[in-house]
């Protein structure tokens, strides 16, 4: 195990949720010298997420499913004497260097401190955030998106409100209705822009994923228990309030996402937790050069072979950022990825494991791609980007009149995506309404060309302090070393 800052761990692995914590443990446990970085303080990542210290939760297992296997992997991370965690450590940029990688960090109060890691190789397993497709009143108190609303739970051991309406689509919607259910609060729809007959129509894909019918009909039945109504092929076209959402209009889509004029109804509630699914978060790869594929839901996702390497050599991939699949898939990749950096080789029940749950993800991925026909619901005066507070007339006037093609045009000409946030909430949104797709920039992996300048390219993984800038040279970028 390294202890000097310069020297060089075997493997660095970004990120603590069930990808990157399998990923260190195993690694670990077959010879290599491994540091976990998390810009968090715990371990757990976005699935295993901790009641904070001060709560004094006695049973954090009650608000997981699966707690069992987070604590077995934390006792086995907390008793190996060749991997450390390292919470609060941010990576803000990945460099190549001439044995490895140098892992640029923030840390401390406001990120005030930074420091370097160094390592041979990385294991990038940073998982996703939230797509947001705005709608008028999105911005409205009371309106948090649907792992917010999971996170706010778990987290703070709080719900969003009493009445709360689930919107959007994708699987997380269910688990998110049955735990505020669980909770106490009343949910009196899930609205879900899609059916569900995208997943009856591959047997043979369900068939290898019974785990994930059993968790389905869980979230089904503690649903059907509360009296909560399921609407499929619906959205939230618009949320009521002044000072907080007081209710929202609720109207049928047709197949490709439009509103269907006359079908609109008003449900009163007093929060909205509202999502899309999810999106790889892959800029610290991407600003490397990675090669990036479209998945069947339009999001970008690093391509990475059998053995989960990216196509930056020494660089591997595991969970999320590879597409979105879930928990149990992120820890199999984690597994599968600390036996490719060893040169180990994985048990075969673990590769026909990830096969299943790999197309499981593509076939729900599918299942709930979004549609053109979303942006019916939009208003001139809709923020899409609202941390610069651009409405959706500046980006149509930007592309209709000004002759913008693409998101980074409509950005530099309005200023969406500017912000804190650097185009997180609104970069699906924008480059839709910017007539690119939600998946703009990509490289679909056949090796026809890199990433283009599409909202997944950010030179900074997060927000960094000045003085942290100023207080050494910026990493070198440039092509890939080969
Ligand atoms: C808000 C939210 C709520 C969710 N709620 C549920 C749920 O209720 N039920 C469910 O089944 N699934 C849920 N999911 C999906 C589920 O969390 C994932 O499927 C699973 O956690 C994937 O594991 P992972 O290891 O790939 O990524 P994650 O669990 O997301 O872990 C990624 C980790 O990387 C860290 N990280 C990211 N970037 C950096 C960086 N630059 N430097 C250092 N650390 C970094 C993050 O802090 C995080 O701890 C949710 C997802 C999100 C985003």
């Amino acid at each position: 195990m390294p202890t000097s800052p310069s020297e060089t761990f075997d493997l660095a692995v970004v990120g603590a949720g069930p990808a990157g914590l399998a990923a260190a443990v195993a690694a670990a446990d077959l010879g290599l010298s491994c540091v976990l970085l998390d810009g968090g303080q715990r371990t757990g990542g976005q699935y295993y997420r901790h009641p904070a210290p001060g709560l004094g939760a006695a049973r954090p297992d009650r608000l997981h499913h699966g707690w069992s296997v987070y604590t077995g992997l934390a006792e086995r991370l907390d008793a190996s004497p060749r991997a450390e965690f390292r919470g609060g450590h941010q990576v803000w940029a990945l460099e190549r260097t001439g044995d490895g990688f140098a892992l640029h960090v923030t840390r401390g109060p406001e990120g005030a401190d930074r420091a370097t890691v160094r390592s041979r190789s990385v294991l990038l397993a940073t998982g996703a955030y939230e797509r947001q497709l705005p709608f008028p009143g999105w911005t409205l108190p009371g309106v948090v998106t649907a792992g917010g609303a999971q996170a706010m739970l778990k987290a703070g051991l709080v719900l969003p409100g009493k009445r709360i309406v689930v919107a959007g689509s994708g699987p997380l919607l269910l688990a998110a209705a049955s735990s505020l259910v669980a909770a106490g609060a009343e949910v009196p729809a899930v609205v879900e822009a899609t059916g569900y007959l995208g997943y009856v129509r591959r047997p043979g894909v369900l068939a290898g994923v019974p785990g994930k019918l059993v968790e389905g009909a869980g979230h089904g039945s503690a649903l059907l228990r509360h009296g909560v109504r399921l609407r499929p092929r619906g959205a939230v076209v618009e949320a009521h309030g002044t000072d907080r959402v007081t209710g929202v209009t609720v109207a049928r889509l047709d197949a490709d996402w439009r509103p269907v004029p006359g079908t609109e109804r008003r449900i009163d509630c007093d929060a909205l937790a509202v999502g899309h699914g999810l999106l790889p978060q892959i800029d610290l790869a991407t600003e490397l050069g990675a090669r990036t594929r479209n998945g069947p839901d339009g999001a970008v996702a690093l391509a990475v072979d059998a053995r989960l390497r990216t196509s930056v050599p020494g660089l591997w991939s595991a969970g999320e950022t590879n597409g979105v699949g879930g928990a149990d898939l992120a820890l199999v990749e984690g597994e599968l990825a600390a036996h490719a950096v060893a040169g180990a080789r994985p048990a075969s029940g673990l590769l026909r494991r990830r096969a299943r749950l790999r197309a499981f993800a593509e076939l729900m991925a599918a299942a709930h791609r979004p549609g053109p026909g979303w942006t019916g619901w939009l208003r001139p005066d809709t923020d899409v980007c609202r941390c610069e507070e651009v409405p959706v007339a500046a980006i149509r006037e930007a592309v209709d009149e000004l002759g913008a093609g693409d998101p980074r045009t409509v950005k530099l000409l309005t200023r969406a995506g500017m912000g804190w946030c650097q185009g997180r909430m609104c970069g699906p949104a924008v480059a839709c309404l910017a007539g690119a797709g939600a998946g703009a920039g990509a490289d679909d992996g056949s090796g026809s060309g890199g990433p283009g300048p599409g909202p997944d390219r950010r030179p900074l993984g997060c927000p960094v302090p000045l003085s942290q800038l100023a207080a050494g040279p910026l990493p070198e970028r440039g092509p890939v070393p080969e």
